[in-house]
C-alpha cells in the first residue's frame, strides 16, 4: 500500500511538531525521538554533539520538507508526536494517584546544578546530574515539581591536557538560541524580570524556563544589561569565582528561585533544598511573613512547615561555610527588609548561635529550617546523623532526625541506544506504547497486560526479573551485547583521542587499531577527580598491573576520564599521574584517558565496559551514581563497600573492595583498600570473566550481570527514589 505525501498544511504542523519536540527534553529519553534528528542530519548528530535544537536550526526549511516528503520518514515523526502529546497529556498517573495534592502545589526543587543532557553542560557533577534524573523521573511520575537553578552562560568548565599533561580549563559561551531552553515571559510578552538585594544593590533577574518532559525547570539568569557588570557575571560558570561570588549565587538560587515562584503565581507546597547551596530561600520564607507582621519564631515555623533538605557529602569542603563579614557585605540591603540583625541572621547558621567566632553554614541553617532531612543511602544516613549530633544536643545519635533516601537513576536517559532497542525487542514494543493486541510476543505479554507504558514497563522489578530466565534472553544474546558495547567504546575511545591528538606526537605514536583491545576485560573509572575518590589508586601496585595487562590469555585494560575542580591541584595532580601512565609507562596502548568527561563519556563508558571500578575513601561517598548506570548495560560493579554499593552488593552481583567496616588510619585504609582491590581483581574478577566454554562464553560471569539486573536495576533508579521521597517527605501521609 503506498503511502500518500503530506499536504502542505500536514508539512506546517509536522515541522512545528518538531521544533516543539526539540525543546522539551523529553526526546533526550525517548529512543524514536532521538533517531529521527539523528537521520534529519548524520554529520550535524554528531558535530552538533546530539544537539537538536541546534539541528533543526542548521537543517535549512526546505530540506526538513524534502525529508518530510519521504512517507515513511513523516510517518514516524507523527508516531512520535503522537507518543509524545500523550505523555504530555497522561492523566493516569502515579503522581495523580498518589500524590494528587502536588499537582495544585508542586514541589519546588532548589539545585546549584543539574545535569539533564550534554548540550546543557551547567553542571559539575554527581549532584547535578542526580537532580537531572530526579526532575526527569518526577516527570515520567506525573508529581508537581518544578526545578529551580541557574543559568551559567559559560557553563562547567571544558577540560584539555597541556604537553605537561597537566589539566587546561576552557569556557564557551553557551547560545541560548541553540539550546532547549526559553525566555519566561510577563503577561505583556516581555521577559519577566525579578529582583534580589546583594549587598546594597538592586539586582534584577531573568528566568529560562527548560521543558523536563511534563515538569519545567527554570533557570535564573542576571545578566542583563541595567545589572553592573559583576553581577552579570554572577551567573557566568557553575562554581566559579571566589566565596562572594559562591555566596551571591545561593542568594539568588534561594531568595531569586522563591521571587520568581510568587512571580508566577506558583503556589508550592513544598521547598526541595537539594544540597545546602539553596538554604537561603528559608530566610525568604521567612521576610514574607515578618513583613505580614507576624513574629520571628512564628515565621520560622511557617517557613519549616514548607521546607526540606537532602545532604549529599561528608566531605567538610563540601559544606559552604562564609564569615560574618562576607555575610554582612552579602545582606546588607536584605537585612533591612528581613528586620533581623546580622547576630540574628548569624545565629541560624551557627551550631552554637552564641559562638561569635562561628562562621555561616549553609547546611546548619537548612538543618534548621527544614520540617525533614535526609542523607543519600544507609551508611551516609549515619554517618549525617553523626555528624550532625551537634545541633541536638541531648538526643541520642540514632535519633537524631536525618533519615535517608539512596540515591538512583534516570533509567531511560542513561541507556545507551542499542540497549533501549534491545530491551524493546525483548518486551515486544517498537513504540512507547504497548502492542494493542498481547499474544505476540512470547514472555512479554502477562508483562504489557499490567503496565501502562514503558517507562513503567522499565522500571518494573518484574520486567528485571526475567533476567535470570534464559528462556527470556539467552546467555549468547547478552554476550552478543556486551561485545557490541564494548566495540562502541573503544571506537569512541579511538576517535577520542585522535581528536585529542597526542597519541600521534612525540614519538609515542600508538597505531589506531592497538589501541585497546576489543576482546579484553574493560574496566573502566570516570568521575569528579576529587582526591577522596582516589583514581590512581589501583596503579600503586603498577608492577603487578602491568603484568595483568601484557598477559596474553587473559588481558586487562582500563578506560580513565574525569575533571579535578579548576582550583583542586591535588585532583588535577592525580589526571598528571593517569595520563603519564597512560603514555610513558608499558600500560601504553592498556590504558586511555578520554578527555573533557561528561554525560555523554559517562553514557558511553558505563555501557562499554566490562567492570566499573570505585574505590573511594570510605564513607566519604556518599552514595555515587555511576555505577548504577552500568547495571542495565551488564557492567558489573568492582566498588569498596561505600554509598550505595554497601546496599546493593549481596555477593553475586558484583564485587566487593574489603568489607564493611572502618580501618584506624588513612593510611591503612588506603593500604589495605589497595591490597583488596588487587587481590578481588586477580582472585574474582579475571578468572570469573576468563571462565569460558567451548564456544568462548563466560557462563558464571554471565550469571553475574543476570543478578545484578535483577537485583539492582530496579531498586537503584530514579523511579523508585522519586516515590520514596514523595511518600516519605513531599506528601507524607
Ligand atoms: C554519573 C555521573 C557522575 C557521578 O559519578 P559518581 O561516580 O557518582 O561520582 C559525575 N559526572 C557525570 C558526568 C556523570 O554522568
Amino acid at each position: 500500500m503506498s503511502k500518500k505525501p503530506l499536504t502542505p498544511s500536514e508539512l506546517t504542523e509536522l515541522i512545528a511538531g518538531l521544533n516543539r519536540l526539540a525543546r522539551n527534553l523529553w526526546w533526550t529519553w525517548n529512543q524514536e525521538s532521538q533517531e529521527i534528528f539523528q537521520e534529519l542530519s548524520p554529520r550535524g548528530w554528531q558535530n552538533l554533539y546530539h544537539n537538536a535544537v541546534a539541528i533543526l536550526h542548521e537543517v535549512s526549511d526546505y530540506e526538513l520538507r524534502v525529508h518530510l516528503q519521504n512517507p515513511d520518514f513523516a510517518e514516524r515523526v507523527q508516531r512520535v508526536l503522537a507518543n509524545f502529546d500523550a505523555y504530555l497529556s497522561e492523566k493516569n498517573t502515579w503522581g495523580k494517584a498518589n500524590a494528587a495534592e502536588l499537582l495544585k502545589n508542586p514541589v519546588i526543587y532548589f539545585t546549584a546544578e543539574f545535569g539533564f543532557h550534554e548540550t546543557l553542560p551547567i553542571a559539575a557533577g554527581g549532584l547535578g546530574i542526580l537532580a537531572g534524573d530526579h526532575a526527569k523521573s518526577a516527570s515520567d511520575l506525573g508529581l508537581g515539581f518544578v526545578g529551580i537553578s541557574l543559568f551559567y552562560r559559560e557553563g562547567y568548565f571544558q577540560q584539555s591536557i597541556n604537553q605537561d599533561n597537566w589539566q587546561v580549563d576552557y569556557y564557551t559561551q553557551l547560545q541560548p538560541k541553540n539550546l532547549p531552553i526559553e525566555p519566561v515571559l510577563d503577561k505583556n510578552g516581555e521577559p519577566l524580570i525579578c529582583s534580589v538585594q546583594m549587598g546594597i544593590s538592586e539586582v534584577k533577574f531573568k528566568a529560562w524556563r527548560v521543558n523536563v518532559g511534563r515538569c519545567p525547570a527554570y533557570l535564573l539568569d542576571t545578566n542583563l544589561p541595567e545589572n553592573e557588570q559583576h553581577y552579570r557575571d554572577l551567573t557566568l560558570r557553575v562554581y566559579g569565582g571566589d566565596s562572594t561570588t559562591r555566596i551571591l549565587q545561593e542568594i539568588l538560587l534561594g531568595i531569586g528561585g522563591v521571587r520568581l515562584m510568587r512571580a508566577l503565581g506558583v503556589e508550592p507546597s513544598v521547598f526541595h533544598m537539594n544540597e545546602g547551596h539553596a538554604a537561603f530561600l528559608a530566610l525568604e520564607l521567612v521576610r514574607e511573613k515578618l513583613a505580614l507582621g507576624k513574629s520571628f519564631s512564628d515565621a520560622l515555623t511557617f517557613a519549616k512547615k514548607q521546607c526540606m533538605f537532602t545532604t549529599h557529602t561528608p566531605v567538610e569542603a563540601g559544606h559552604d561555610r562564609f564569615s560574618a563579614s562576607l555575610m554582612d557585605y552579602a545582606f546588607k540591603g536584605y537585612l533591612g527588609h528581613l528586620k533581623m540583625s546580622l547576630d540574628e541572621v548569624m545565629a541560624l547558621g551557627r551550631v552554637d548561635p552564641k559562638d561569635k567566632d562561628e562562621p555561616f553554614c549553609m547546611t546548619v541553617l537548612a538543618l534548621k529550617a527544614a520540617r525533614s532531612a535526609n542523607g543519600v543511602s544507609e551508611l551516609h544516613g549515619q554517618v549525617s546523623r553523626h555528624m550532625w549530633q551537634c545541633l541536638w544536643p541531648g538526643v541520642p545519635e540514632d535519633k537524631i532526625p536525618i533519615g535517608h533516601v539512596t540515591n538512583g537513576i534516570h533509567l531511560l536517559g542513561w541507556m545507551k541506544g542499542p540497549v533501549r532497542r534491545f530491551w524493546r525487542r525483548r518486551l515486544g514494543v517498537n513504540g512507547t506504547t504497548p502492542p494493542a493486541t498481547p499474544g505476540t510476543v512470547g514472555a512479554s505479554t502477562d508483562f504489557w497486560s499490567k503496565t501502562s507504558s514503558w517507562e513503567t514497563a522499565i522500571n518494573d522489578p518484574a520486567f528485571w526479573q526475567k533476567m535470570e530466565d534464559p528462556n527470556f534472553i539467552s546467555d549468547e544474546e547478552i554476550w552478543a551485547l556486551r561485545y557490541k558495547l564494548r566495540r562502541e567504546l573503544i571506537e569512541f575511545a579511538r576517535r577520542r583521542l585522535l581528536l585529542q591528538g597526542r597519541s600521534l606526537t612525540q614519538g609515542d605514536f600508538i597505531a589506531f587499531d592497538h589501541l585497546l583491545n576489543p576482546d579484553a576485560l574493560t574496566i573502566g573509572f570516570a568521575r569528579r577527580f576529587a582526591t577522596y575518590k582516589r583514581a590512581p589508586l589501583i596503579f600503586q601496585q603498577l608492577e603487578s598491573i602491568v603484568k595483568l595487562v601484557n598477559d596474553k590469555q587473559r588481558p586487562v585494560q582500563f578506560v580513565f576520564a574525569g575533571k579535578a575542580h579548576p582550583r583542586d591541584d591535588d585532583g588535577k595532580r592525580y589526571i598528571q599521574q593517569v595520563i603519564h601512565l597512560s603514555r610513558y609507562s608499558d600500560l601504553k596502548g592498556h590504558l586511555v584517558f578520554i578527555e573533557n568527561y561528561d554525560i555523554h563519556v559517562a553514557r558511553t563508558m558505563v555501557s562499554g565496559c566490562d567492570v566499573w571500578l570505585n574505590n573511594p575513601r570510605r564513607p566519604l561517598e556518599a552514595s555515587g551514581t555511576s555505577g548504577q548506570k552500568a547495571g542495565c548495560h551488564g557492567c558489573l560493579n568492582l566498588s569498596i563497600l561505600d554509598g550505595w554499593w554497601r546496599e546493593g552488593y549481596d555477593g553475586t552481583n558484583g564485587f566487593a573492595i574489603g568489607d564493611d567496616s572502618h580501618p584506624a588510619s588513612i593510611d591503612e585504609q588506603d593500604r589495605l583498600d589497595s591490597e583488596n582491590l588487587f587481590s578481588t581483581l586477580t582472585g574474582k574478577v579475571i578468572p570469573t570473566f576468563y571462565d569460558r566454554d567451548a564456544n568462548g562464553i563466560p557462563r558464571k560471569w554471565i550469571q553475574m550481570i543476570r543478578r545484578a539486573m535483577v537485583t539492582l536495576v530496579p531498586q537503584f533508579n530514579t523511579w523508585r527514589m522519586v516515590q520514596e521521597y514523595t511518600t516519605k517527605y513531599y506528601v507524607p501521609k
